[in-house]
């Protein structure tokens, strides 16, 4: 993956949160303060602006000025964790100007690693890293196996609505959703719901070639 792939998985991840829209807005409505969608939605239009001063830069260097022009544009909770994530990616991939499917599942489990720490949250809370945490977990498997592109994006993408659809079983012990208790159950996580749709967006352009 070189930097050239980072910026067509950008403008897939942005046209998949355009595309919906509405679900991820009436998620956060239902369970947060509806901010959501909007502040995903400023990230992506941020990074868009971005893509001739990226085009240049190394993976490692495009990864930490998208994370810090995240950091200086999106707002709640979800920025500070979106940006730390880039920003971990890209420590991780210094010197490397195409890193292989085992150096980007690693940084990617990294960046991970990043939103854990910042946001204080593990597995089974009800947030976004509950499709982060085993999708980077499956994907450093994979990876570390030699599995065939097809494969390992068909897997992940699996996995990752299985635990975007999980969450609507959970009661939130992080974010806005845990003032909320028991009322939360029924209710898809946004952040989670975010998340499954930006990983299929980046696994149906390596694999179709898709936008959205
Ligand atoms: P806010 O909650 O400040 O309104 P957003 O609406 O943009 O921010 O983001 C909400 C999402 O952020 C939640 O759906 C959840 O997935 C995620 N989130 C909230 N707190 C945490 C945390 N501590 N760790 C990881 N993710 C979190
Ligand atoms: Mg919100």
């Amino acid at each position: 993956m070189n930097t050239r792939d980072i910026i067509a998985a950008v403008e897939a991840v942005q046209a998949a949160i355009l595309a919906n829209e509405a679900q991820i807005e009436s998620l956060d409505r239902a369970i947060g303060d509806g901010d959501h969608f909007i502040n995903v939605r400023r990230g992506c239009e941020a990074i868009a602006t971005l893509k001739p001063e990226l085009a240049p830069l190394p993976p490692s260097l495009a990864f930490n000025r998208i994370g810090m022009k995240l950091l200086s544009t999106i707002g709640g909770a979800s920025g500070p964790l979106i940006a730390s994530f880039f920003i971990s990616m890209g420590k991780e991939l210094e010197g490397l100007t195409e890193p292989d499917a085992r150096s980007f599942a690693q940084a990617l489990a990294a960046g991970v690693e990043a939103i854990k720490s910042r946001g204080k949250a593990d597995l089974g809370e009800k947030t976004m890293l509950d499709v982060l945490i085993p999708a980077s977990r499956l994907l450093v498997r994979l990876a570390e196996e030699g599995s065939d592109l097809e494969v390992l994006c068909s897997k992940l993408k699996q996995e990752a609505e299985f635990n975007m659809l999980a969450t609507r079983d959970m009661i939130a012990t992080k974010g806005r959703a845990h003032f909320l208790g028991e009322r939360a159950l029924g209710h898809i996580d946004p952040g989670a719901k975010t998340s499954q749709v930006a990983l299929f967006a980046v696994c149906d352009m390596l694999t179709l070639g898709a936008t959205s």
